[in-house]
């Protein structure tokens, strides 16, 4: 049976950017990454991918202590993305291009969530002392909406950045061949730990064993961490499936970021340049007890039609050459996962659900210093996000989260394009959305009041299924 010193379970974004920490850290490392060649369904390969902090912001970004860390986390990320790329592009002989540039466009295609979290952007912005300027929507390049869609406010946050996942992952994984590093592309299916070691077996049925272990299959970690029997101490991981495209056109205007502040359960309508005169659009948040594979009609829909409505009209030609289908790995409290367990040698970093690109080079170099017990992690904000812990709050009363909700469905609404039949009718709209909220929450466990993001689960799939699930995975935490 071949051993490894570190087996990093998992190819996406997470897996292989530790690998890259790791192994620059230590050139003798013995180091095999596990996951399949193709990464269906993975994360990483479906984000457009946004690198920014402040664009991501929303009226609960600094609500409780945790809020904050998680933002703080993500306001260092940034700083660390020029030194990160420079060091992957030397290690590879790879460039990896990216679009500087970010615009937040206000219009009135959603509900008053697209005001609450676009307000909340500006303010985080004053706060950090980030640079930024109001601008014309007019001075957009390439923002042509409709005329009914059109923007009436928008901001440039000059630092927020994007880049092409696929050629991000490609340099990493350039960078592991020259380091010895050794892909195995299969999947995990079981895994028993002992003290000495860890063994897992792989789906052709071959078995490896190693030192230490990562766990960083995105969304597809939890059947992992059952396999070890943590599945009590740590958050359940659920998949926010989401759906997005990329389409070419002739001479493209679209030079920087065009986005909304992020949306009801969604992360918002997003237009990010790439390479070829091509454009990724995104995209769509349903959480999902089950990760999917493939784009459902009725989402790739919506986000064609809300991009060339609010985005560009001229661009209803461009071809579409690419759809895209992804499973943000999401935890029950919506927070990340990152650090060691209780069990010696076994590691886990997942539950970056929108972010996760974003984090990576600060969730790569924390877990390094974790593993090799090096200085840095001590005072590290990621202590907080320590796998095996209670469920973090995120709402005190159920009616918070109600509140939330009915905001966020009333939103979604309009963005598919709810007319109201008469003035006035939509607080009526409003009462009987609470009313179904409020017999959602009383049939859910009380122990922990779950974030409005897991409701459409609810109402996607079997509701006593979908509940029963959610509160067994609430009761079986240790002192929630
Ligand atoms: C549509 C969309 C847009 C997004 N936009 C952004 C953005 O703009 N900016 C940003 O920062 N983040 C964004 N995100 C979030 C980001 O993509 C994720 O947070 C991040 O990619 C998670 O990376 P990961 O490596 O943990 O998981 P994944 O990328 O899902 O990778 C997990 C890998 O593990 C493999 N695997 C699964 N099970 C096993 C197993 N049993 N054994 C071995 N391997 C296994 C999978 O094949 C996969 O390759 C977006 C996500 C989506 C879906």
């Amino acid at each position: 049976m071949k051993h490894f010193d570190i087996l990093i379970i998992g190819n996406g974004i997470l897996g292989t950017s530790i690998a890259f920490e790791l192994t620059s850290r230590d050139k003798n490392l013995n180091l095999a990454i596990v996951g399949p060649q193709q990464k269906p369904g993975a994360a990483t390969i479906a984000a457009g991918a946004m690198l920014g902090c402040f664009g991501e912001v929303t009226k609960t970004s600094f609500k409780t202590k945790h809020h904050i860390d998680k933002f703080n986390l993500c306001h260092g990320a940034s700083t660390l993305w020029d030194p990160w790329l420079s060091s992957i592009e030397q290690c590879s002989n790879d460039t990896i291009p990216l679009s500087e540039g970010c615009f937040i466009i206000r219009n009135t295609q959603s509900g008053v969530i697209d005001d609450h979290n676009y307000i909340a952007i500006q303010e985080a912005l004053e706060a950090y002392d980030c640079e930024y300027s109001i601008c014309r929507t007019s001075d957009i390049p390439g923002y042509h909406p409709i005329s009914t869609q059109r923007a009436y406010d928008s901001l440039f946050i000059p630092s927020e950045k994007s880049l092409n996942p696929n050629q991000l992952l490609s340099a990493l994984n350039k960078t592991l061949v020259n380091a010895n590093c050794e892909f195995v592309y299969h999947t995990v299916i079981d895994i028993k730990h002992t003290e000495a070691k860890t063994i897992v077996t792989l789906s052709n049925g071959e078995k490896i064993s190693a030192s230490n272990i990562v766990i960083s299959a995105g969304s597809q970690s939890q059947p992992l961490i059952d396999a070890l029997g943590l599945q009590k101490n740590i958050p359940n991981l659920f998949s926010g499936v989401g759906s997005a495209f990329v389409a070419q056109a002739e001479n493209l205007a679209i030079k920087h970021i065009i986005r909304t502040p992020n949306r009801s359960f969604a992360c918002g309508l997003h237009v990010l340049p790439q390479a070829n005169n091509q454009l990724y659009v995104g995209a769509t948040n349903n959480v999902s007890l089950f990760p999917e594979h493939h784009p459902r009609l009725s989402l790739i829909n919506f986000v064609t039609q809300c991009f060339v409505e609010q985005i560009n009209q001229d661009l209803h030609n461009a071809k579409i050459i690419k759809l895209l289908t992804g499973n943000r790995p999401v935890s029950l409290d919506t927070f990340p996962l990152i650090g060691k367990t209780h069990k010696k040698g076994v590691y886990i970093a997942s539950g970056t659900y929108r972010d996760g690109i974003h984090q990576s080079p600060s969730i790569a170099k924390y877990l390094a210093d974790v593993i090799f017990d090096a200085g840095e992690k001590e005072g590290s904000l990621y202590k907080a996000f320590t796998p095996e812990r209670k469920l973090i709050p995120t709402y005190k009363h159920k009616n918070e989260a109600i509140g939330d909700a009915v905001e966020a469905y009333m939103s979604g609404a309009y963005e598919h394009k709810l007319y109201m039949p008469r003035v006035g009718w939509d607080k009526f709209f409003e009462e009987l959305i609470r009313e179904r909220l409020n017999k959602i929450y009383d049939k859910l466990s009380s122990k922990y009041i779950i974030s409005p993001d897991f409701l459409l689960m609810i109402d996607e799939g079997n509701e006593q299924q979908v509940i029963d699930i959610l509160n067994k995975c609430i009761e079986e935490k240790e002192g929630v």
